[in-house]
């Protein structure tokens, strides 16, 4: 306990290193990663052309014709928005957060101003991802959770932790996994234990990072089998 209390003091009397570069991070609002990495992370501003569908990262300049990357054709969600690209300062932040349930003040900013700024204003009910039982109990915390309370605080959007549970526990996802692979390896592991909750209700599914799509897709699906109306998804980041 005293050790913990002598970290953290520790912590506010020397700047702790930035997790990518090992510069100092000057700015605590910044987190885990220093400024100089900040700016180096892909944070969406709106001028992009992304898939109209799951945000994949198309082109740098905004095309006027809507786009589509197909490959998340047959994915059971409406629309998915991201903060930015899972690099630099975005993927140390996510990769912090699994570890610690902490958002740093800039990505909060980022996560809030992304959301203002998205389509996804007339959702009426903010789910985050679940996690199995028995990964739960491991972490301590749902850092998917983490982020979307920071949502409903600031939106009033209501927040529900309990009508999707994760029943099966899945393996994580590895990188030499392909899109097929990892949407089976999530097929059935959600379930919707509150019907009556969902029904009608236009959901914002909130998780950490989008990656193949595959989980908040299978989660998509069960919502909508449960009568949710729109299924839209937001992400602190995404992968390319
Ligand atoms: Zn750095
Ligand atoms: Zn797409």
């Amino acid at each position: 306990m005293l050790d913990k209390v002598f970290d953290s003091l520790l912590a506010l009397a020397y700047p702790q290193a930035c997790q990518i570069c090992e510069n100092p991070v000057e700015n605590l609002a910044d987190g885990v990663a220093c400024q100089s990495c900040w700016t180096k992370t892909n944070i969406f501003s709106g001028t992009e052309t992304l898939c109209q569908k799951c945000g994949a990262f198309l082109q740098t300049k905004s095309s006027n014709f809507q786009t589509y990357c197909h490959r998340c054709d047959g994915h059971f969600y409406d629309s998915v928005c991201a903060v930015g690209i899972y690099e630099y300062a975005l993927s140390a932040s996510v990769l912090h957060l699994k570890r610690e349930p902490f958002v740093a003040k800039r990505l909060r900013g980022l996560f809030l101003s992304g959301f203002q700024k998205s389509d996804f204003q007339n959702a009426t009910l903010i789910i985050p991802v679940p996690l199995s039982k028995k990964r739960l109990l491991e972490r301590g915390f749902n850092q998917a959770a983490v982020a979307a309370k920071i949502l409903a605080n600031q939106t009033k959007i209501k927040l529900d932790e309990q009508s999707l549970a994760r029943s099966i526990d899945t393996p994580m996802h590895r990188a030499g996994m392909d899109g097929k692979a990892r949407m089976m390896s999530v097929e059935n592991a959600f379930e919707v234990k509150r019907p009556k909750f969902i029904k009608n209700e236009k959901i914002l599914l909130v998780d950490d990072v989008f990656t193949s799509g595959a989980t908040v897709s299978n989660c998509a699906k069960v919502l909508k089998e449960n009568g949710a109306s729109e299924v839209y998804v937001y992400t602190l980041a995404r992968t390319l």
